[in-house]
């Protein structure tokens, strides 16, 4: 871990810890005031527990240009990104971090072309471009086997990497095998993370996009999350209705797995879109230059993932259904294979360090 931004991350916190004027904006406040000093665990820790709601910038009278330029967010964000380079397995996959923005645009790219191409390769032009209805129209265009057990190996791949990066950001923050299994913290955790509490900047909202109050970022995040979560359990139930009802999509408009995605993508749209346009808006002060391609590479994938399923769903009886299949199957390989290497890890490793703070935080308590 460079020692630069873990000395201005130390930097920050020591001047902080002495000012303590922004304790209620968030729960780093309250966790610093737990240390006289700040050891690379602590401060790694610190870090993923930041939400970079950007309220400590713009009410600090030490914030740029006064001398002792403290940035808050940017410090956080930098240590935060070199967390996610040191906690990505294989290790071999950690220069993925650097340059994030370019490798998962051509990802994405490449994984459209390989689709698309062995679909017309194996199937042929007239089966990509011919009309299919009924049950099991998909598999006529993309066969089950290449859909299903692809997907399957890389969903364990993608799970076992996430949990290995888990785990290692866990030590690395000082968590410990007992912590980990508190119940009463999980609960915790789980609800901050489900009302995603430190998005409220105490009450206000972030200071975003500009140093006015707003809960905006909060509701498109909102979005995103449970649309995410939709569209987690619309492929839970279509899964179960292939492989226990026998029944293979497509599926009606009043079904399960198609109300779930719908409200899913539609809330995805939602969420991705608007945090685009904030991020375009944003006070660019705050932010560190490093992360902006991964967020913006990561938020664009979902939003074209989610836009290319609604259209599969509109179309689905046109003669486009087999291109837009292949493109949106496309899209979703590369938002599985990227999953572990961007931005989405964000959301694990935060868990992790809510965790952390809720037992402290119930030690404290007591
Ligand atoms: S960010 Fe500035 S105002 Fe807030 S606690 Fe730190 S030094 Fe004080
Ligand atoms: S940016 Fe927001 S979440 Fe991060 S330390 Fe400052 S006030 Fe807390």
């Amino acid at each position: 871990m460079s020692s630069k931004t873990l000395k201005e991350a130390d930097r920050v916190m020591t001047i902080c810890n002495a000012c303590r004027y922004c304790e209620g904006f968030c729960a780093v406040f309250p966790a610093m005031e737990l240390r006289r000093t700040f050891s690379e665990t602590d401060l790694k820790y610190l870090a993923n527990l930041c939400h970079n709601c950007r309220g400590c910038y713009y009410a600090c009278q030490y914030a740029p240009p006064h001398e002792f330029m403290l940035n808050i967010p940017r410090a956080m964000a930098e240590l935060r990104q070199e967390t996610y380079r040191e906690s990505s397995w294989p290790q071999a996959m950690k220069g993925f971090f650097q340059n994030n923005g370019l490798l998962v645009t051509l990802i994405t790219a490449l994984s459209i072309a390989v689709v698309l191409l062995l679909t017309l390769l194996f199937q042929g032009h007239a089966v990509l471009l011919g009309t299919h209805r009924g049950e099991g129209a998909f598999y006529r265009v993309i066969p089950y086997t290449a859909m299903v057990f692809p997907f399957m190996a890389l969903a364990v791949l993608v799970v076992v990497s996430l949990g290995k990066g888990f785990v290692h950001l866990w030590r690395s923050t000082g968590g410990t095998p007992e912590d980990l299994m508190s119940g009463t913290a999980h609960r915790q955790a789980i609800t901050d993370v489900l009302k995603l509490k430190y998005l409220d900047g105490g009450g206000y909202g972030c200071n975003y996009p500009d140093e006015r109050f707003s809960m905006i970022r909060r509701y498109f995040h909102h979005a995103v999350f449970y649309g995410f979560m939709l569209c987690l359990a619309s492929t839970t139930v279509a899964f179960f209705y292939d492989h226990l009802l026998h029944r293979p999509a497509p599926y009606p408009f009043w079904s399960w797995p198609v109300v779930l995605g719908t409200l899913g993508g539609l809330a995805l749209l939602v969420g991705t879109g608007g945090l685009l346009y904030l991020k375009n808006q944003m006070d660019r002060k705050p932010a560190t230059p490093e992360t902006l391609g991964m967020d913006v590479a990561f938020t664009v994938l979902l939003l074209l993932t989610s836009l290319s399923g609604l259209l599969l769903l509109c179309l689905r009886a046109t003669t486009l259904m087999g291109s837009l299949l292949a493109v949106h199957i496309g899209f979703v390989l590369a938002l599985f294979i990227t999953m572990p290497y961007g931005k989405f890890v964000h959301g694990v490793y935060r868990y992790a360090a809510l965790l952390k703070n809720a037992v402290e935080q119930a030690r404290e308590d007591i």
